[in-house]
């Protein structure tokens, strides 16, 4: 990229932060772009899906409803912790928040299929070095069943934006990477440049653009996930 390409490309980043400092201040617009964890949110093939039973039950005596869930972290909208592809790394209670929190761009890709390349992302993102970035995929649980496959960020082109400042890449897929992997390598190159993982978010009604988001994972020790609530408020439609 030339120098006034760069030049120009960095002026624009601070104009669209300036505009999203203000909007800050503001606190309408929010929406939740989070998949409820419930039975009828379908979990990975195999993997333990959402149950909740009950300890006491006003009708039959108790004092109060008191529930007990059993569930995958993996079920609903989630941060993977480094620990889910990597024996001996860190856990979800060590998640940080700031990833999770501030300017995020959202990317339309449900024209694509199987390995996004650096040329496809390029059309359609507005910035080179987003700090953020969200896949909408349109293949999500949110829609109610487990999809067949989805689109995703190859890991050479994952390692490439972790390296210049990708603090969160987010998905509405199941997973970052493609279903069948079992090396998971953009989960791999993402964790190993610091980046973190947000999957199975609900981006049915969400254009492309640049978006305050809000999130936050779990602290859940010594698992491998957390779940997450995602707040998304538009800055700027791209
Ligand atoms: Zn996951």
């Amino acid at each position: 990229m030339s120098e006034s390409l760069r030049a120009a490309a960095a002026r624009a980043q601070q104009k669209l932060e300036a505009e999203w400092r203000q909007n800050a201040i503001r606190d309408d617009g929010w929406f939740d772009a989070t998949v409820p964890c419930g039975a009828g949110t379908p979990p990975w093939p195999g993997d333990t899906p959402f149950s909740c039973g009950w300890t006491l039950r006003i009708v039959t005596g108790g004092s109060v409803n008191l529930s007990s869930i059993t569930m995958s972290p993996h079920v609903g909208t989630h941060a993977d912790a480094p620990l889910h592809v990597k024996d001996g790394a860190r856990d979800s209670d060590a998640i940080p928040v700031q990833p999770f929190n501030g300017l995020v761009h959202i990317v339309d890709v449900r024209d694509l299929s199987g390995a996004i390349s650096r040329a496809q992302l390029a059309e359609r993102l507005a910035v080179v070095e987003p700090v953020r970035l969200f896949l909408r995929t349109g293949h999500s649980v949110a829609e109610g069943r487990f999809p067949f496959s989805w689109p995703w960020l190859d890991a050479e082109v994952a390692t490439d934006l972790a390296r210049r400042g990708l603090t969160l890449l987010g998905t509405d897929a199941p997973s970052v990477d493609h279903k069948e992997s079992k090396t998971l390598d953009t989960h791999h190159a993402l964790f190993n440049h610091g980046a973190n993982v947000l999957e199975n978010l609900d981006l049915r009604d969400v254009t492309p653009g640049a978006y305050e988001l809000r999130a936050l994972p779990m602290r859940l020790q010594g698992a491998d996930a957390a779940p997450v609530r995602a707040l998304l408020r538009m800055i700027r439609a791209d």
